[in-house]
C-alpha cells in the first residue's frame, strides 16, 4: 500500500535470472515509500510500476523501469559514488525510479534542460541515505559525493553538435 493505495509492482526477467530478481527486487517497497516520503505519491498508479530486465544498463520510462544492472547493487556492482554507501542499494532501481518524478511527471520541454531531471533524480539518492540512516548520514554522502559535481558548461556549438552526431546518425540507419 502506497500514499495513493494500492501499487501493482510487476517484474518481467528472463527465467534463468527469476530467483536472483526476486531477491534483488526485494529493496524496491522500501525505496518507494522513501521517495513517497520525499517527493509525494508515485505519480502513475493507474499504470502500476514495472521493471523490465534488458540488455543494456538501464532507462527510466513512464511506469517501467528498464533494468540491466546485473542483479547487484550499486552501479555493475562498483560504489558509483565512491563514498562507502552507493553499495547499499541498487544504483539502477533508484536512480530509474527517481526520474518517476523527475523525468517522466515534471518533463522539461527543452533538452538544455536536463538538469531538472538528473540534478533532481541524483539528489534523490541523498534523500534515500536520509530516510534509511539519518541526516548526518546523508550530509557526509553528499558531502564525500561532492568530487562528482564538474560543473562544466553544458552549451554545446549546434554546428559541432550536428557534425559529431552524423555518424552516428548513420551508423543507426546502417542497423536499421
Ligand atoms: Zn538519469
Amino acid at each position: 500500500m502506497g500514499e495513493k493505495g494500492k501499487l501493482t509492482l510487476e517484474y518481467y526477467v528472463l527465467p534463468e535470472n527469476l530467483e536472483r530478481a526476486k531477491e534483488q527486487f526485494k529493496q524496491v517497497k522500501n525505496m518507494l515509500k522513501a521517495f513517497e516520503y520525499w517527493f509525494g505519491a508515485y505519480p502513475f498508479y493507474e499504470d502500476g510500476y514495472k521493471i523490465v530486465e534488458v540488455p543494456y544498463l538501464g532507462m527510466e520510462h513512464q511506469s517501467d523501469i528498464s533494468y540491466g544492472n546485473g542483479y547487484v547493487n550499486g552501479y555493475r556492482g562498483s560504489d558509483l559514488s565512491r563514498t562507502g554507501w552507493g553499495k547499499n542499494w541498487d544504483y539502477i532501481i533508484v536512480h530509474e525510479s527517481g526520474h518517476e518524478w523527475f523525468g517522466n511527471n515534471i518533463t522539461s520541454s527543452d533538452i538544455a534542460d536536463m538538469w531538472i531531471h538528473e540534478s533532481f533524480t541524483t539528489y534523490s539518492e541523498n534523500l534515500l541515505v536520509e530516510y534509511f540512516y539519518g541526516y548526518e548520514m546523508s550530509i557526509r554522502y553528499l558531502n564525500l559525493n561532492k568530487p562528482m559535481i564538474k560543473n562544466k558548461p553544458i552549451a554545446v556549438n549546434p554546428i559541432t553538435f550536428i557534425q559529431s552526431a552524423i555518424p552516428t546518425i548513420a551508423v543507426l540507419f546502417a542497423i536499421a
